[in-house]
This record gives structure tokens, sequence and C-alpha cells, in this order.
């Protein structure tokens, strides 16, 4: 019988454990931390075998087949190891793709995934598509394709992804951008991280669809180095030679496969980046042969994700919108240049090594206010400072963050928690120092 292993037993591990067990597999699960209960009880569940706090080295190099985790780098020992030895490496969602005949829609890039992945899904569901929702956003491919059986599968693929993807195929295939990110996990090198994103093209067929963002200079000048076989959607903000979607008076237009118009003001999503991300999403629908009614329906009433440009509140004529997901500069930048009134802005936490004149002149534009929040605050004072906004420094945590900030408002004006940070310096995650935010701001 062959032996599988699957290192890591998170959503993606747990999952693949058991459509390998189910299709006969000799079935190992290795993880170096402590296991999460749930997993625990559906792996027992399964009667697979597993491990936590310690990888067993000749169970594991024993195997035929391993399952990595995205979480695991690629310089692990263990997974050098394995690659000396010869030992095939590959990712859950390769995996998963073996089993299923179902169609494929994957979305990768460097921000707009989680959106453009939620409201695609959103579409298809609502025109009574069977489809299923997986990858870093859901639950795992693996486990639905064992346990239930779907047409459809909406997939959010991180780069970490796509590198151990060596067969599977996307039926259609959508890149939002590509700007710097994770490079201490690609030996610093862009171009090994391009590569890894435009891994969602390969095996692409002329029956296939490939979607993606054509302003983006990354992207345009790649894209010829891939020999793409796939029929190709660029979508841009404005009508260009070869864009196939765009705003045009007022309205998005979709000119292919079939002409679809829908007027801006109806799309539930606003600012610039979520036109980018309502054009790729309503490409897909319209390639999927969902009808234009079905498509407007749900581009105007989908409720918009948690964390992401989220109103959460308006108290006495300010209103409060979380978006702390926003964990580097770029996406700060669409937040605040999607803000129709002058900005309370809430910035700061664990900086990744951050470029902050990318939104220098926004800030200047549009705040009338900053609040910096964070341990160390010292870049922050050294890059806006200078413009002379009336600025309070937090490193305490969420409640006076809050509180400072809507002193610092006036009515009429907004406060945007947009951290271009991660979140790590005073809270668990990015989640906890959104749910805080909420939290505090219906506390005032
Ligand atoms: P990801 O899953 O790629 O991290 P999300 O959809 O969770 O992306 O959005 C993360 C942040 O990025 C949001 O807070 C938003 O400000 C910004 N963002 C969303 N869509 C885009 C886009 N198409 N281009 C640039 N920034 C975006």
């Amino acid at each position: 019988m062959k032996k599988i292993v699957i290192l890591g037993a998170g959503e993606s591990g747990a999952g693949a454990a058991v459509l390998a067990k189910t299709k006969g597999y000799e079935t190992f699960v290795s993880d170096m931390s402590t296991i999460q209960n749930r997993y625990k009880e559906l792996l027992d569940k399964h009667d697979i075998a597993w491990e936590e706090g310690k990888h067993s080295e000749d169970l594991i190099l024993d195997a035929d087949e391993v399952i990595k985790s995205p979480g695991i780098p690629n310089d692990a020992p263990l997974v050098l190891k394995l690659q000396a030895q010869g030992t095939p490496i590959i990712s859950e969602i390769e995996f998963a793709g073996r089993y299923t005949n179902a169609k494929m829609i994957c979305i990768t890039g460097s921000n707009g995934k989680t959106t453009t992945t939620s409201l695609i899904y959103h579409i298809f569901k609502s025109a009574g598509l069977n489809v299923g929702l997986a990858g870093n956003i859901g639950n795992s491919l693996a486990l639905q394709v064992a346990l239930e059986d779907h047409d459809y599968y909406v997939i959010e693929l991180s780069s970490f992804q796509l590198d151990n993807m060596y067969q599977f195929r996307a039926n259609i295939a959508i890149l939002m951008n590509i700007t710097p990110d994770h490079l201490d996990r690609y030996d610093h090198s862009m171009q090994n991280y391009i590569d890894a994103k435009f891994r969602i093209t390969q095996n692409q067929t002329q029956d296939d669809a490939f979607i993606f963002w054509n302003d983006d200079p990354i992207i345009k000048q790649e894209l010829k180095k891939y020999g793409l076989q796939a029929h190709l959607y660029p979508f841009s903000a404005l009508k260009e030679n070869n864009s196939v979607a765009f705003l045009e008076d007022k309205e998005l237009k979709i000119t292919e496969p079939i002409a679809f118009n829908m007027e801006q003001e109806k799309l539930a999503l606003t600012g610039q980046h979520n036109l980018y991300n309502s054009l790729a999403a309503g490409i897909s629908a319209n390639v999927a042969g969902i009808t234009k009614d079905n498509i407007r329906k749900a581009l105007s009433d989908f409720q918009g994700v948690e964390h992401r440009l989220e109103k959460v509140a308006r108290v006495r004529g300010i209103d409060f919108i979380n978006d702390s997901k926003a964990t580097n500069v770029n996406s700060c930048w669409y937040a605040l240049q999607s803000m129709t009134t002058k900005t309370v802005l809430i910035i700061g936490g664990k900086d990744k090594g951050n470029d902050y004149s990318e939104i220098e002149d926004l800030v200047k534009k549009k705040c009338s206010a900053l609040v910096y929040l964070g341990l160390h605050n010292e870049k922050l004072h050294e890059s806006f400072d200078k413009l002379g906004l009336p600025v309070a420094d937090i490193q305490t945590g969420m409640k006076d963050a809050v509180e400072a900030a809507y002193k610092l408002a006036q009515k009429g004006e907004t406060v945007l928690l947009s951290p271009c940070c991660a979140s790590f310096d005073l809270f668990k995650s990015y989640e906890d120092r959104g749910e805080q935010f909420k939290k505090y701001v219906r506390e005032l």
C-alpha cells in the first residue's frame, strides 16, 4: 500500500489526511506543534495515525509521497532531507485536485484574494450552483472532495500553496496583482515570488481562462514569459486596447465572452480596489455562464468580508471603519483612496520593512489626524510628523487608540483603522485587532 505522510495538521493537513485515508493510502500525520482538538477528533474518527510535538524522521522519510502544509518553509531541515532523497512533496490542493472533476476557479495575488474569492463564491452560490469554498479562506479542499460532491470549487491560493503544485489545473485562474510580499520565503528574490504566483496558470489549456489585472506593471511585463495557453481576460480601470473589462461612463463593462454592463453605483463594494475585485469576479461568473441578472444581483447585494473596509458604526456623526486586514502599505493606500470624507487614520503595529512614502501624498490629502498604535512608533513619527497633522502616540492598546481617534475626529469625518503593519506586537492576530477595534467603538 502506498504510504502518504502529511506534515502539519491544520485545516489543510487534516483534510488531506481524510482524503488520503478514504482513497486507501497508509496515512500518517505529523505536526511539530500541538494539534487542535477538532483536528485530532477528525483524524481519530477516520482512524488515522498522528503524532504531535515531534517529527518521527524514520516514518516520514519512508513515505512514498509527502503532503506539506503551506506554513512549513521549503528550507525546513526535514523538507530538505525529503528533497535530497527524492520524495515528492505536494500541497493539499495538488493532492485534492487528483480526485475531482469539478471546475476549479482559483484566485491569487498579493492583495484582494479573500475579497474576490468570497465575492465569486457569493455569485456562484446565489446563482444556485453547487459550489464549495476552499483554500486559504475556507474549509480544506481535500476534505470537501472526500466527503462532499461539488460541481465547482472557488479556491483562494497563497504563493506558498502554489509552490507545491505541479499537475493541478485551474479552469479559471485569476491573478489580482503582484506587489512585494513574503520575500523572506523566496530567497529575497522578487522573481521567485512572481514565478510562484504565475504557477496558477500552469497546465491551463485553450479551454481555460486566465483573468488578470492589466494595469499591474509586473504582470504586464512578465506575462509573455510563461507561454500561456489559456484564453486571456485582462481587466483594467479604464478602457485599454486589449482589456476585456473596465469602467466606462460610470458603468462596469465586460465585453467577453458575453457583453455585460452594470452601473458602478450599484456595486456593493466601494473603492477603486474593489472595482478590480468586482471586475475579476464578474468576468469569472460570465465565463462560467452565469446569467447577467444573477451576476448583477450578486455584485450588488454582497455583504463584504470582515476586517476589510468593514463599516462598524456611526457615533455622533463620525463613521468608524475596520480595515485591520490592511497589513501592508499598498492595502492602506487603497483604503485611504476610497475615503470620501476627512479621515483620522489609526496606523502602526509590527513593521515589515515598510516604505511609508507610498502613502504620504494620500495622508496629506485625506487625513485630518493620525493615531500611531504600536509598541514602536519611531518610524511613524519620522515618516509623518513632518506633515504637521495632529498626532496621538498610543503604545498601550486598542481602547486608548479608539478613544484618541474619537477625540481627534470632527463630526462628518471617518475614523479608519488601516494599520499597514502586522498585528503581533499588541494583538494575537489581525482578527483580534479588528475585533477589539469594533468592541471599543461600540462602547463609545
Ligand atoms: P488578501 O486575501 O489578498 O490578503 P483581502 O481581500 O483580504 O486580500 O484584502 C486585504 C486588504 O487589501 C484589504 O484591507 C484592502 O484594503 C486591500 N485590498 C483589497 N483588494 C485589493 C486589490 N484588488 N488591490 C489592492 N488592495 C486590495
